[in-house]
């Protein structure tokens, strides 16, 4: 298969139109047999449930290659499960988990071309979406759904090194307890554009979210979950109801375990530990892990041991090890790389 010729360790994290995507429509009760097609539009009526109420839901996860040439996609059945853990707390029909997976792969192998080659550090970055479609006026789910799974090929995440990020504990909210902060639902976003953009412009990369009831333990940012390692070499992740369980993080939890024989924890985190802790790193399918070299508590600066200028070395590792087993290079535990076969079965 020829592959496109594209820029590849010089792409960004930007829409790019891929050939194929693919759609399926839940109406009169249920879900019709899906599509590809080459149609990037979508056609709605203006009363529309996510449009009016916001009844969406997304997932995020990334098609490569492998080292052996193969391309892979790591562990979807978790997105399958979290989709459906979403859309059944926003009470939308949600898409069944086995055609969730075949879409992905249907949608990944049509696209096959603008898979990026081994090595380059890109990705083709895969967005499963539902949102309800049908009208509504009065407070209720819409009866009609879409799914759809769109691609877009994406470049190296850090490109020159990972540079380690500014966090600011935010003054806004992520989530409440018993709210929706465990879901990937499109509202999620919507109220964390304005704290993000806020956090920029007083220079820094992205928020820090405390707990909404006490703000005194630590949740997640926008979008990534945090690992934290102690000084003797412990990994810890804070535990909440109102955070997003990141496949990522919890992948990472056992390559500590399992693959480097550390430490691993997964319990509350209080931000006045934050200052101890040697290293602290965003957990997310786009970078594996950023490091975070700094964190302003309203001018109090918390600055970690591994610095402003690289990864802390068990981040490293971490990172290391994860992407070692995604490519190939190293074995994979059971059930994580779904090898896509192209041209066969
Ligand atoms: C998607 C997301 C993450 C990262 O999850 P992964 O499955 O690792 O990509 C973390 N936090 C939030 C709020 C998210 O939406």
């Amino acid at each position: 298969m020829e592959k496109q010729n594209l820029d590849w360790s010089n792409l960004g994290f930007n829409y790019r139109k891929t050939e194929k995507r693919y759609v399926s429509n839940f109406i009169d009760g249920k879900w019709d047999d899906g599509i590809l097609t080459e149609d990037t539009n979508v056609v709605l009526n203006e009363s529309a449930g996510v449009l009016q109420y916001a009844q969406t839901c997304f997932e995020g996860l990334k098609a490569y290659t492998t080292q052996d040439g193969q391309i892979a996609i790591f562990r979807p059945d978790l997105n399958a499960q979290r989709m459906e853990d979403s859309a059944k707390r926003l009470h939308m029909q949600p898409f069944p988990k086995d055609r969730f997976i075949d879409a992905i792969v249907e949608t990944v192998k049509a696209n096959a071309s603008y898979v990026p080659p081994y090595g380059s550090g890109a990705t083709l970055y895969i967005r499963p979406s539902l949102f309800g479609s049908g009208p509504v006026i009065g407070i209720k789910p819409s009866e009609e759904y879409q799914f759809r799974v769109f691609t877009t090929p994406v470049g190296p995440y850090f490109k020159g090194g990972a540079k380690p990020l500014t966090l600011c504990v935010s003054d806004y909210d992520r989530a409440a307890p018993y709210g929706t902060g465990h879901i990937k639902a499109g509202l999620n976003y919507a109220m964390s554009l304005h704290a993000l953009r806020t956090a920029q412009q007083n220079g820094f990369d992205e928020n820090m979210y405390l707990d909404a009831a006490t703000r005194t333990k630590v949740e997640e940012t926008g979008g990534a979950n945090f690992i934290f390692i102690t000084k003797d070499n412990k990994v810890v992740t804070p535990k909440s109801e109102s955070i997003l369980p990141s496949i990522t993080r919890r992948s990472l939890m056992v390559v500590a375990e399992k693959y480097l024989g550390l430490e691993v924890e997964e319990r509350e985190v209080l931000f006045e530990e934050v200052k101890d802790f040697a290293e602290c790193g965003l957990c997310g399918t786009a970078a594996v892990i950023s490091p975070v070299g700094k964190i302003d508590d309203h001018g109090k600066e918390i600055y970690f041991p591994s610095g402003m200028s690289e990864m802390g070395p068990i981040s490293k590792k971490l990172l290391e090890t994860l992407t070692g087993i995604q490519m190939g290079v190293l074995p994979a535990p059971e059930g994580w790389i779904k090898n896509i076969t192209i041209g066969g079965a």
